[in-house]
């Protein structure tokens, strides 16, 4: 047997269920092993409710009793159990968590974990539980209990549980890339790292742990071995395209130089003074762009930390040097805005530019390809038409690319046939340092994490099921006072067809019955590029007063006039993908807003919209998240680009750092990793996933 068998030949189970499984990418054993658990239930030491103390975790078994929900003067939802067992009774509690009682019934034996507090006439009680009904659900009850990730009505926890455990013999055929590493290779690491090195369990014991973990200490060495493995496998990728980049591109930049003092006179040019983090973030650049090594350089600034005037420094800088530079946007109206915003800058400082687009006339086009060949521009923004049409630089010395996850491969190739210009990228995603140094380890990051001083922050509320009515009227209010509204329709991060379905039935409804004397547009991701910039263009103009948009709202769009933002299903979204919606308004000098509604009422969801309400800064939300969910489901896939990792975490800086040492010596010692072939080919794996992507 083998473990890239199909799952129809192994399993004994019904057609129906292989077809649930293959919604989420299940398909042969290997996948069904690599699907790890959620969390852990500890049923091998259930305490006594005599050994409970106050403020500890515990997990304690027994049958429910007395169940019962209720609201609390303060509009509090409580859901109240006894926990009955030999040794007599316990209270639980749950606070806003109405769904467990419709999950519980009286007499359901439970192994239930959570903190002990002191309770209503000081009794003990256990508070906002985690539990799992006990019987012949589990597989061997007396023990950690995997909870997985459930799917639809057939690919339930305990399903998992019982068609995972036998195929646990399997796993030792998995590859054990861990395994190819040499005594010789380790022997160049720190102690520290060859030490991490050496304790990692086999990788078949690791998959058998992270399912049936003996211990809590054989799971965590087993989650230290996979997550080292993911970690050193994203680095390793990173590294090597590198390494390729620094092989093949080496003197090959044109090095573009600043004369002394030259940010400092930038600077008397602009009606503002560079805060510390945009001096800081151009410092760097222009360190990269002296250098015949081409800048491979990322710049990330929360929307509207001043990053336009930075890349437009960079830009200056390689016209002095008789260079041409490039701005590629995503969209036309994002190129169009870049346009103008570059040209009031550098304009008056004699930069001549043009704009490039699918929408400019074939004379206009033509005109601005023959003085881009002859160097008559020194720069010219654009979009993918940039890509399309046959234009050629005379010496194109400087490529800046806004949301660079927009354009995928094809830049790359804009940028290699016309030689090896230096690579500045600009986001707006907030993603930490050490996210961006593991996922896209090829690039050097800045980051401008401050805001220029004196704006009007929006504010956030969230709105209950019951003031949706009060705010939509006051929504009305605002409109009436010539102000504008963003509202954005649920996520479906699985199926992007079910989300444009639910946003225009969403468009209908606030049209028909909850706007009609308004005028409302929508916007959606499977719209026609043309379609999509005729709808940003009218909201701009201010033709349409609601603009019903699903998460495609372009970043970086500027309408000063919009002034709310109302996100419905808040919780779907990563803290950070919120925080860029609420990027959107809040461009003006008027006070803007920012609705969260939800109809989440567990106590995690409404904590989470909370950090919403207080934090301003898209990098603290970000790493709020980041503590509990993976990177792809913070930032969003789809929006991001931003692939997931399975099981390591960012807060792994120990592994993280060690993954990447060992990622360094051995290509050091083995470039083309010929001694590598498992590592090779699940790299070379990565690579493919990532060009198609
Ligand atoms: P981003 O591209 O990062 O979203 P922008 O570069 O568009 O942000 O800057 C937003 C606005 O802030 C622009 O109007 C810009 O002129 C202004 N700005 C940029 N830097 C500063 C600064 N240091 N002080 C004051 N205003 C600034
Ligand atoms: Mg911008």
């Amino acid at each position: 047997m083998d473990v890239s068998e199909p799952l129809s030949e192994i399993l004994a189970t019904t057609s129906r269920h292989l077809k649930s499984l293959a919604e989420i990418g299940i398909t042969r054993v290997a996948d069904l092993l690599n699907y790890f658990p959620r969390k852990y239930v500890d049923f091998s030491a259930p305490k006594k409710f005599s050994e409970l103390l106050p403020n500890e975790e515990a997990t304690v078994v027994g049958t429910i009793q007395n169940l019962k929900t209720f609201r609390t003067p303060r509009g509090r939802t409580i859901v109240s159990a006894r926990l009955i067992s030999a040794e007599g009774g316990l209270n639980l509690t749950w606070f806003n968590q109405t769904f467990v009682a419709r999950i519980l019934r009286n007499g359901d034996e439970i192994a239930i974990s959570g903190k002990i507090q002191i309770g209503l006439r000081g009794a003990m009680t256990l508070v906002g539980g985690s539990f799992e009904k006990i019987s012949d659900e589990m597989i061997h009850a007396g023990r950690i209990v995997p909870i997985y990730r459930t799917h639809g009505k057939l690919i339930s926890a305990k399903w998992l549980r019982e068609k995972i455990f036998p195929l646990l013999d399997y796993s030792a055929q998995l590859p054990n890339l861990l395994g190819e590493l040499t005594p010789e290779l380790t022997r160049g690491l720190t102690v520290e790292t060859a030490t991490t090195v050496k304790n990692l369990l086999p990788r078949g014991e690791a998959i058998r742990q992270i399912h049936f973990p003996d211990s809590f200490a054989k799971l965590e060495s087993a989650r230290a071995t996979l997550a080292f493995e993911e970690l050193f496998l994203l680095q390793l990728s990173a590294l090597r395209r590198k390494l390729d980049w620094q092989i093949g591109a080496a003197g090959s930049a044109r090095k573009i130089l600043a004369p002394q003092n030259f940010l400092e006179e930038f600077a008397t040019t602009l009606p503002f003074k560079f805060t510390a983090a945009q001096k800081k973030a151009s410092a760097e650049i222009l360190a990269d762009l002296q250098k015949d090594l081409p800048m491979n350089r990322l710049l990330e600034g929360d929307v509207g930390s001043g990053k336009t005037i930075v890349a437009a420094l960079a830009i200056f800088l390689a016209a002095k040097n008789n260079c041409q530079a490039t701005l590629l946007a995503p969209t036309e109206i994002l190129a169009a805005q870049h346009f103008r915003n570059f040209l009031k800058i550098l304009h008056p400082l004699g930069i001549r530019g043009e704009l490039l687009t699918g929408s400019i006339p074939a004379a206009k086009k033509k005109d601005i390809a023959a003085k881009l060949k002859s160097g008559a521009l020194d720069l010219i923004v654009g979009t993918h038409a940039l890509l399309e049409s046959k234009i050629d630089f005379q010496n194109l010395g400087l490529a800046v690319i806004d949301e660079q996850h927009r354009f995928g491969v094809e830049q790359r190739t804009l940028i290699r046939k016309n030689g090896t210009p230096h690579v500045l990228s600009l986001t707006a995603t907030p993603i930490p340092r050490t996210l961006a140094l593991t996922i896209f380890g090829d690039q050097d990051v800045s980051i401008i994490d401050e805001m220029p001083p004196g704006r009007i922050p929006p504010i956030t509320k969230i709105v209950p099921k019951n003031k949706r009515v009060e705010a939509e009227r006051w929504i009305e209010s605002e409109v009436a006072k010539g102000r504008q509204v963003f509202i954005v329709c649920p996520l479906v991060e699985e199926s992007e067809v079910l989300e444009i379905k639910s946003a225009k039935k969403e468009f209908e409804r606030l049209s028909k019955k909850v706007f009609p004397q308004l005028k409302l547009g929508l916007l959606h991701g499977k719209m026609r590029p043309k379609e999509k910039d005729a709808a940003m263009a009218a909201f701009a103009a201010g033709e349409i007063q609601i603009l019903v948009a699903t998460t495609v709202i372009e970043v970086g769009i500027d309408v000063a006039n919009a002034t709310i933002m109302l996100i419905e299903a808040a919780e779907r979204f990563g803290l950070a993908q919120l925080h860029q919606l609420r990027g959107r308004v809040g461009r003006g000098s008027q006070q803007s807003y920012c609705f969260l509604f939800s109809e989440a009422d567990s106590e995690e969801a409404q904590s989470r919209l909370h950090a919403l309400e207080k934090i301003s800064s898209g990098f603290e939300l970000a790493k709020i998240d980041l503590q509990n969910r993976g990177p792809g489901e913070v930032f969003g896939v789809r929006q991001s680009g931003i692939p997931d990792l399975k099981i390591a975490k960012l807060t792994d800086h120990d592994l993280i750092k060690k993954s990447r040492e060992l990622g360094q010596e051995i290509l050091a010692a083995d470039s083309l990793l010929k001694n590598f072939p498992e590592i090779l080919k699940k790299l070379e794996e990565m690579d493919e996933r990532r060009e198609n992507n």
